[in-house]
């Protein structure tokens, strides 16, 4: 635990030896800030009942949180998986106790979490691995209906539960449910079947469905998102109906339908629903014009909702995925684009008599536009549910800071998958008021849960922290850039850029997570990522090909020194007697366990004596990216507009790379011979930092305002920045280089009160609106430390 980096999980203690020995180790693993998994064990054994189960892990969950200091989230319950269909008749309820247990533990102890190791259940049937893996898809799918939180399994072979041949499935259901008694022997007597290794055909690209009729085809389309029929399809459905209503209430609602059900129990995945939005939508547009005669003819029937970027941000892509997700299931979405203010969304939800606003933002800035927009609508009075949602956003942040401000219901919407629930339960007559109250309820835990924590972390005062600073030697002429001032780049090769890019992130963007290229070859993601690569390398190519994109970058250097207090001062000339520019760098505050550096971006930069540099820069990829989305968009075709807005994502980060990688080599010159493969580059291997203002060693949002001014980045690369510093075209980056061999990426972590108000006096600012450019986990504590 001293040696891991980041946040660990300890697998796992209990009370086995008695409440002392618990003790010892949890308050142990507390210490090196460690999360725990607790097994339903204690002096008298394993429990194996339900009320065994829940009496033992209650009991445990108290001690971690009332005598060793654990936070609710941190406590990770495992109530026992054990074998099940062993042919012994007390273990044939095992999985159902395991069900029951984690239903009645997640209502008695809201917020901690439950696990469990899944490939116990399934022991029975050692060396028949097609049967054990559907047990465990079996087993997955109700535990985590009744609450389960996290597992272990082996992702790798974990078969979608409806890709499980159906007799299979029934019988392995009866088994995992104890649904009768002859369960076991009906799935021994199949089980032969199936030995001989794991089995996942997928369906072929063949053109067998084809021949169904036409209702069917219009759903297997629909499903499979295949819109190369889709038109004539359509229009023959059309001439069969007796209204052009009826196809899409029929047909095509059916196959939304079933993508709907997929996608939200995680069955399909998102690239394929958007792919789906696209049939649907070439589908409903070559019906309009017969519509027209029908008035109320949209086929919209489950709500309206009104969503925006706000006021300052230009991030969209999310937003975009969740408004498709939400179009298919069948609501009407008014998107009212990115830089919306508050008044504006207001005044169009009002006019619509919106069900549902939604709004999103990518940096920091936009939360707090996040909760101007929350106490607008209280004061008006408002009482449309508010879901809030995008990179920066949390359900920490909007329980502590948005829903206090509104009485109306606020709801943290995390990722895609899950908006359509959200807004069904916020919009089903019967149900909305207690999901609102159910909401309401969480996000007082989760306030409470903050509430208590704030003195436990220990930080060192600002002083204290500076004094422990990072002890870095410097030479007497450190390198010395080719040129000062800056250098500009249009029209830079897109070809160069694409070796470059990092795919990882991308597939993030589509909710598929894993690392490329093995993310590819997943038994369970792979082959949607596959195609979505395919997808993705065809529209590169057609980008690269046809210049659809401009890439533009700036660069600059200037003499540089780091003060006492942690600026980086930037002067015009090397008399360093005229300054240009100044940043304001953080340092980090937490206590360390050991006698490591509390370090700073400054560090990492010579003290005042030491004739010393830094760069600053700012790239983008997204010139002309607004005509090919227009152009996609156009033709019903959301999915390539996202995918040309996650590629531009990309260039412009491989551009931030291969800049990085030219100034180290030549435009700085201080590592000429490097040869490090794109991997290495991702990995960071190199020598020196970029850091970009917004991320964790940075996060000070005003720093591009600086770097933006001295490289005249608005003219220079066409980059503007908005009022809360977001850069448009939202495809941009930009920060600053550091040489030093010692610099690295970190974290600053959560700071004190002093070093806020030291912050707001180097700014210039009062406190309050100083924290407004800092990440909110970072400011918060500091804020709440007046008291
Ligand atoms: N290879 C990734 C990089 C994403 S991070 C990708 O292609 O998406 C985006 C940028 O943030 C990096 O290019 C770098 O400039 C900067 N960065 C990374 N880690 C940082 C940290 N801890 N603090 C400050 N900036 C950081």
């Amino acid at each position: 635990l001293q040696q891991l980096q980041g946040r660990s999980v300890v697998n796992s203690i209990s009370l086995k030896e008695g409440e002392e020995e618990f003790l010892r180790q949890a308050r142990l693993c507390r210490r090196y800030g460690a999360a725990v998994v607790v097994m339903a064990f204690d002096e008298e054994g394993q429990a194996d009942t339900v009320e065994r189960r829940v009496q033992v892990l209650t009991r445990a969950h108290r001690l971690l949180t009332e005598r060793a200091g654990f936070r609710n989230e941190d406590v990770i319950l495992d109530p026992n998986i054990f074998a099940i269909a062993t042919g012994i008749e007390e273990h044939a309820d095992y999985a159902n106790a395991y069900f029951e247990a984690t239903r009645r533990l997640k209502a008695l102890l809201p917020g901690a979490r439950i696990s469990g190791g899944v490939s116990n259940v399934s022991f029975a049937f050692r060396g028949n691995d097609r049967v054990r893996e559907a047990i465990h898809a079996v087993f997955l799918y109700h535990a985590i209906r009744a609450g389960m939180d996290m597992a272990i399994v082996n992702a790798g072979a974990l078969p979608q539960y409806d890709d499980i041949d159906p007799e299979l499935l029934e019988r392995v259901e009866d088994v995992v449910l104890n649904r009768r008694p002859d369960a076991t022997e009906r799935l021994l007597e199949i089980a032969p079947r199936y030995a001989g290794g794991a089995a996942q055909e997928r369906t072929g690209d063949d053109l067998a469905w084809r021949s169904l009729p036409v209702g069917e085809r219009l759903t297997h389309a629909l499903v499979e998102g295949i819109d190369q029929f889709i038109v004539e399809d359509t229009e023959e459905a059309r001439l069969a109906a007796a209204r052009p209503l009826d196809v899409i209430e029929g047909p095509l609602m059916a196959g939304m339908d079933i993508v709907g059900d997929r996608f939200g129990s995680g069955r399909m995945f998102l690239p394929q629903v958007v792919k789906s939005a696209r049939v649907m939508k070439k589908a409903v547009a070559h019906l309009v014009p017969y519509l027209e005669a029908e008035r109320d003819g949209t086929g919209r029937r489950a709500g309206t909702i009104v969503m925006a970027t706000v006021k300052g941000d230009v991030h969209d892509i999310g937003k975009n995925i969740v408004g498709v997700v939400l179009g298919c299931n069948d609501y009407e979405v008014v998107d009212l684009g990115v830089m919306v203010p508050a008044a504006r969304i207001l005044e169009t939800a009002r006019d619509l008599s919106a069900d549902l606003i939604g709004v999103s933002g990518l940096i920091t800035p936009s939360l707090d536009e996040m909760v101007h927009l929350a106490s607008t609508m209280e004061r008006e009075g408002m009482s449309t549910p508010l879901l809030i949602g995008g990179a920066t956003t949390s359900r920490v942040h909007t329980a502590v800071k948005i829903a206090p401000a509104y009485s109306g219901p606020v709801v943290h919407v995390a990722d895609a998958s899950r908006a359509v629930g959200v807004a069904g339960s916020l919009l089903d007559r019967s149900g909305r008021e207690g999901y609102a109250a159910g909401v309401r309820a969480e996000y007082e835990v989760v306030r409470a849960e903050r509430e208590a924590r704030t003195d436990r972390e220990r930080r060192l005062s600002l002083a204290d922290a500076r004094a422990n600073r990072s002890v870095v030697d410097w030479p007497a002429t450190p390198p010395v850039p080719s040129f000062l001032g800056v250098r500009a780049f249009t029209h830079y090769p897109l070809a160069e850029l694409v070796e470059r890019i990092d795919w990882t992130p991308f597939f993030a963007t589509w909710e598929l997570r894993g690392a490329y290229p093995a993310i590819l070859s997943d038994p369970r993601v792979g082959p949607t990522a596959t195609d979505l690569f395919r997808d993705a390398q065809s529209l590169l190519a057609r980008i690269v090909d046809e210049d659809l994109l401009e890439a533009r970058a700036v660069v600059g250097f200037w003499p540089a020194n780091a003060t006492p207090d942690d600026d980086i001062v930037l002067f015009a000339d090397e008399s360093r007697t005229v300054e240009v520019g100044r940043i304001h760098e953080l340092r980090q505050q937490m206590a360390k366990p050991d006698a490591r550096p509390n370090v700073s971006v400054a560090d990492w930069v010579g003290p005042a004596g030491v004739p010393d540099h830094v760069g600053l820069f700012a790239v983008t990829a997204g010139h002309g990216l607004g005509p090919l989305v227009a152009g996609f968009e156009a033709e019903h075709d959301d999915y390539s507009a996202i995918l040309a807005k996650a590629l531009a994502d990309r260039l412009a980060e491989a551009f931030a790379e291969r800049l990085h990688e030219r100034v180290r080599r030549e435009l700085w010159g201080f590592a000429p011979g490097e040869t490090l493969s794109n991997d290495d580059l991702i990995r960071e291997r190199y020598q020196g930092i970029r850091p970009a203002p917004g991320y964790p060693a940075t996060p000070d949002h005003l720093a591009k305002r600086v770097i933006f001014d001295l490289l005249g980045a608005e003219s220079a690369a066409g980059i503007q920045l908005t009022e809360s510093m977001a850069m448009l075209p939202a495809a941009s980056v930009s920060g600053l280089y550091l040489w030093h061999p010692d610099a690295h990426y970190f974290g600053i972590g959560r700071i004190g009160r002093d070093q806020l108000e030291d912050y707001a006096r180097r700014a210039g600012l009062a406190v309050d609106e100083a924290a407004r450019w800092l990440s909110p986990n970072l400011a918060e504590d500091a804020l709440r430390s007046t008291a």
